[in-house]
């Protein structure tokens, strides 16, 4: 890598959700230079690198968060964007892993990062595109491109996936067939929240491969829609679903973990402790882009929930 590196590795931007029934809304935003959220009702205020309210919409959001590391990932380094909040949020809206959304105002990161790869002549240089598309659910590994659904996890030796399928891809097209077949293979479980959240860590990788005269580069572009982060008491999951919460949050609590071991320069990372840290190793260093986006709702009912995620975010700077 040629290039030096000036700014944190790790960036953590907030996204509030519209409020569609115009509740009252129990924080406010501080912008600013440093922006920051303020919880009247705690008494407590969070920084942040970015923080988005409810009027800023998809496309201001890609052009913020992920179009400078889709030119990172053209000149060869990887980088890592999580949607983290509670079920209801925004995150799959956010990361574009739902199958209708493809359209020019509510289409997600992953659509948009494609679209500049592919069609938009910003990006230079001649790239080969290769997706995978899987999910984590109950720290096992599931290919969601196979032709049927499949109900066998892979297995994951070393940081590796074994029989991941990369699929090459040469136009937008090809790539949105993919991704809408992969969001149909998603597992789906009925939390008393949402009942179509998900309770798995659905992952989609961009790998770039670029050749421009004697120089040759990969790397590639994690897009990652995590599951959701709510304690188990509220959802009121019990039995299959309540061992299904513990995995989850432990994924959750392992990339809080690496992150944080990563900023204090410690000489041991945890990545083994989990699965979704396993597999993400080669992309979650300090040589890497990792950026968080954690998503709230504003609504008074939800501000335990929000604190929570506040909190986390707020940790893993
Ligand atoms: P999560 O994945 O966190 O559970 P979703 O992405 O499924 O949440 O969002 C819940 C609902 O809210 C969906 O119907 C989604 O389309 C809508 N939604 C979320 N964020 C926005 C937004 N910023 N603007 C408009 N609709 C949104
Ligand atoms: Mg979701």
């Amino acid at each position: 890598m040629e290039q030096e590196k000036t700014e944190d590795f790790v960036n953590v931007a907030i996204r509030v959700r519209p409020n569609p029934r115009f509740e009252e809304e129990c924080l406010q935003i501080i912008p600013g230079e440093y922006p920051a959220l303020h919880i009247p009702d705690r008494q407590q205020t969070f920084s942040f690198d970015n923080i988005f309210s409810k009027n800023i919409n998809q496309f201001e959001i890609y052009n913020a968060m992920v179009k400078p590391l889709v030119l990172r990932l053209v000149d060869g380094y990887n980088s890592t964007v999580f949607a983290y909040g509670q079920t209801g949020t925004g995150k799959t809206y956010t990361i574009g892993t739902n199958i209708e959304n493809y359209n020019e105002t509510d289409g997600g990161l992953i659509m948009r990062a494609l679209n500049d790869l592919m069609v938009c002549t910003y990006v230079k240089k001649k790239v080969n595109i290769q997706i995978s598309f899987y999910e984590i659910y109950n720290e096992k590994v599931y290919d969601l491109l196979t032709k049927v659904r499949s109900k066998v996890p892979l297995a994951v030796k070393g940081f590796n996936v074994v029989g991941l399928s990369k699929n090459k891809v040469d136009t937008l097209n090809d790539a949105l067939i993919l991704l809408s077949q992969g969001c149909k293979n998603r597992h789906t479980g009925d939390t008393r929240q949402n009942s179509n959240s998900s309770r798995s860590h659905a992952i989609f990788s961009i790998f770039c491969h670029v050749v421009s005269g004697e120089k040759e580069t990969e790397a590639k572009l994690n897009l990652v829609d995590l599951a959701g982060c709510e304690s188990i008491k509220k959802t009121g999951n019990f039995g299959v679903q309540f061992h299904e919460g513990i995995s989850i949050n432990k994924g959750l609590l392992n990339i809080g973990q690496v992150i944080n071991a990563l900023s204090t320069n410690q000489d041991h990372i945890p990545y083994r402790q989990s699965i979704i840290t396993t597999i993400l190793k080669d992309s979650l260093s300090k040589s890497n882009y990792i950026t968080f986006i954690a998503c709230v709702r504003a609504t008074y009912e939800d501000m335990h929930e929000t604190m929570q995620t506040l909190e986390f975010a707020q940790r893993a700077k």
